[in-house]
């Protein structure tokens, strides 16, 4: 399928609204003329698609009104979707944060029918998820409520990992091959997280929940972990702090030694992550381990005194099936975590060939969501919910939990309720003025490296925290 998107400032939304559609589409430098094609464009005020799939040519003309872009996206929508059939659980909405769509609206006096219609009708989400997102927006309310507008929470990044998954995206380099970089950065580590708690006290900011994750914060040495855990728990009041809490997502990483240091040095909630527990699954991914060794890891973890255990699971792996999907989350059930993350697979900067390799799950993937009633039956509530672009039918990612073990931060961060001040390569901390909405971010360098060599210039830029504080707040 070939797109020819013209008169539109940015072609964005129409490109992501096609791709739901057809997920291998591609933008034409010029207007195609045989073949799958879809030709878009905003004239004098009018909006015109023409598909043609399969053979067969649909036409249809729309006012552009005040958003040509969403009047663009729209047509597309509807006659793609009456070409295809196929039915997209959250619609046209290209948003990442739906539940926020709700709070901003309630915050505005938007009624609840209105709300309602501006998913259902507007967007054309089916009631299923728009149920979802509001059951979620329900709960997270008196969570949100809490937070002050000096309250702050700290992210603590670890870039590296034992060894690289086939699908990820992050900014992670390998134990292996770089794990000669891992000291050093713990070195620098410790110094930006003594400029933030100088940054905090300066501006009077009060520190709710932590949150230390990667890459796998477990894949460095347990030394170096104590030297860094040790470093927090000496700059900041863990007896203030909410929540606290440690990714120790690989088991071919995180030993009883270093499950003991967590919890020595203060780690109220640590997530383990099987994403899958077929061993095929897990070998098609590149990973090291077998499901035996997450189960094995889940007990240490209990044994060395941890009672709040997140476990994310990925619908739509490489080789995965409804069934083996379904099977997981009854593992992990089984195992009686207090949190269960349950992610759609992401596939970034995927080529064609990824996208046409990852159409059997993705035929799969809406099935296997619908098997997270299991996780209702079990007694878990989703507290959290967000998108990705490039996730596999544009589906969600959601944060299940045991009522009362909701993971603060995951909120905090998605709904961009307080400031996150975000340490280490990669880290993105987000200054929010909750009273205007407004947001200013600032950027560290992205690769180990790079953080390394250009650490004077981060902590510079730690400056940034107090002009934004003393301009929107004092
Ligand atoms: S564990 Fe996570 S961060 Fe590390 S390589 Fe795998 S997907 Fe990437």
């Amino acid at each position: 399928m070939e797109l020819y998107i013209t008169g539109l400032p940015s072609a964005y939304e129409v490109e992501h609204v096609a791709r739901l559609f057809f997920p291998a589409a591609h933008l034409a430098p010029q207007s195609p003329e045989t073949g799958d094609r879809l030709l878009a464009k905003e004239e004098e005020g009018n909006a015109a698609v023409s598909l043609t799939w399969q053979g067969t040519t649909l036409e249809g003309t729309a006012p552009a009104g005040e958003s040509p872009s969403f009047a663009l996206s729209s047509l597309v929508y509807d006659l793609a979707r009456q070409a295809t059939g196929i039915r997209p659980s959250w619609g046209k909405m290209t948003g990442v944060r739906p539940v926020r769509l709700i709070h901003d609206n309630r915050r505005r006096g938007m009624g609840e029918e209105a709300i309602r219609s501006l998913f259902c009708d507007h967007y054309d989400c089916t009631a299923e998820k728009f149920q979802l997102a509001r059951s979620i927006a329900d709960l997270q309310g008196p969570i949100i409520a809490r937070s002050g507008p000096r309250d702050y929470s700290l992210y603590v990044g670890i870039p590296f990992c034992p060894s690289r998954c086939s699908y990820c995206s992050f900014v992670s380099r390998t134990t292996g091959k770089d794990g000669k970089l891992t000291g050093p950065y713990v070195d620098k580590l410790c110094l930006e997280l003594e400029a933030f708690r100088d940054q905090a006290h300066k501006n009077g900011l009060n520190l709710r929940t932590i949150y230390m994750g990667g890459g796998t914060p477990t894949s460095i040495t347990a030394p170096q972990l104590r030297q860094l855990m040790g470093k927090i728990r000496e700059l900041f009041d863990l007896s203030q702090v909410e929540e606290y809490t440690v990714e120790a997502g690989r088991p071919d990483c995180t030993d009883r030694e270093k499950l003991e240091v967590l919890k020595e040095y203060g780690a109220t909630r640590i997530s383990i992550n099987p994403q899958t527990f077929s061993d095929q699954v897990l070998e098609n991914i590149g990973r090291k381990h077998t499901a035996r060794d997450i189960l094995d890891c889940f007990a240490a973890a209990r044994q060395a005194g941890h009672t709040n255990i997140n476990m994310d699971l990925i619908a739509g792996l490489p080789g995965d099936t409804v069934e083996g999907f379904a099977w997981s989350l009854e593992t992990a059930i089984a195992l009686d975590p207090e949190n269960i993350t349950v992610h759609t697979l992401t596939l970034k900067r995927a080529s064609n060939l990824v996208i046409e390799k990852q159409a059997a799950a993705d035929a799969g993937v809406a099935a296997m969501l619908e098997r997270c009633s299991l996780l209702a039956d079990a007694g878990y509530r989703p507290y959290y919910l967000y998108r990705q672009k490039g996730t596999l039918q544009n589906l969600e990612n959601t944060g299940w939990s045991k009522p009362g073990y909701e993971g603060l931060y995951n909120i905090y961060i998605m709904e961009e309720v307080h400031s996150i001040l975000s340490a280490g390569a990669g880290g993105s901390t987000k200054l929010v003025d909750q009273a205007s909405g407004r947001i200013q971010r600032i950027f560290n360098y992205k690769y180990p490296q790079e953080y390394l060599e250009g650490f004077q210039e981060i902590l510079r830029r730690k400056e940034g925290v107090s002009d934004f504080y003393g301009k929107n707040l004092d």
